[in-house]
């Protein structure tokens, strides 16, 4: 074997090797460059490196899949505070609707004759004597809107508040006829009340179900409320035309409904109609 032979004999081997192991290339030769051209660009090195590079990519997105699926489980878990769970069961859920509701109820607190208990802690004082339920002057069914105030007068003059409660509540025994009203306003100016303002009275036979009445006590032959009465009547119905957030105009006679003469004063005096409803106004 010649020198040449023996040379090109061994760079044969050389090669052999180097596509057994690539690596060996670089570190046994030290021409590093030639190596890269003879060994880089084999198809089998391609295709290894092409199949590491998938897997690498098969592993990256497992991997960031699996922090993200962390993170969302671990936001949730942060989110839940403790002692509350989510419904795993439709009955679980209306059980929790219905916890919702309960809580609902205690921050709007309880109603008064169903009125908000602020609302109802603003009303002018009145003496509250309710009359016995029965079918003459208190049925007991509830008054569920309210969209008028009616004013009366008894058509009794010099009779009080207290004479006129009496009247009512002695229809269940004598059965005289049906006739009630929510309040009475005495003419020293002391209001009682005789039905709660969640129930019906008897005192404008076709509104009963949808208003609120006032009866008003008087001593002048004309009918006219006393300075008293009048006073208590103004405030009275100031606080239930805000309670039920009405207009002054929402405030009636029983004269405009129905015909009959009642407050007689203020049906001949339709001046001092239009400024009873000013007064509440401005009050
Ligand atoms: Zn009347």
């Amino acid at each position: 074997m010649t020198q040449e032979n023996r040379s090109g004999r061994q760079a044969e081997i050389h090669i052999t090797q180097m596509r057994r192991n690539p690596y060996l290339a670089d570190y046994s030769t030290g021409n590093r460059n030639a190596d890269k051209n003879i060994n880089r660009n084999t198809p089998r090195r391609q295709r290894r490196r092409r199949h590491a590079r998938i897997r690498s990519y098969i592993r990256m997105t497992l991997l960031c899949s699996g922090i993200l699926v962390g993170i969302v489980a671990l936001t949730k878990l942060l989110k839940v505070p403790a002692g509350t769970a989510e419904a795993s069961t439709p009955m679980e859920a209306i059980d929790m609707a219905q916890q919702v509701g309960k809580g609902t109820e205690n921050t709007t607190g309880t109603r008064i004759q169903g009125l908000s208990a602020e609302t109802y802690a603003a009303h002018p004082d009145w003496t509250e004597d309710f009359l016995t339920v029965n079918e003459y002057s208190r049925p007991g069914d509830p008054l569920t809107e309210v969209n008028n105030i009616f004013v009366h007068y008894t058509a009794n003059p010099g009779t009080s508040a207290a004479q006129n409660r009496s009247y009512f509540e002695q229809l269940k025994d004598n059965h005289e006829r049906s006739a009630s009203a929510h309040f009475i306003i005495g003419y020293n100016g002391e209001i009682l009340q005789c039905v709660p303002l969640d129930e019906i009275a008897y005192a404008v036979q076709t509104r009963n179900e949808d208003s609120i009445s006032i009866e008003c006590c008087y001593k002048a032959d004309n009918g006219q409320f006393t300075r008293e009465t009048y006073d208590s009547l103004i405030r009275l119905l100031r606080w239930l035309i805000d309670a039920y957030e009405l207009e002054p105009e929402d405030i009636l006679r029983h004269y405009d409904c129905g015909g009959k003469k009642c407050p007689i004063y203020y049906m001949e005096h339709e001046d001092a109609w239009e400024r009873l409803k000013e007064d509440v106004e401005n009050l």
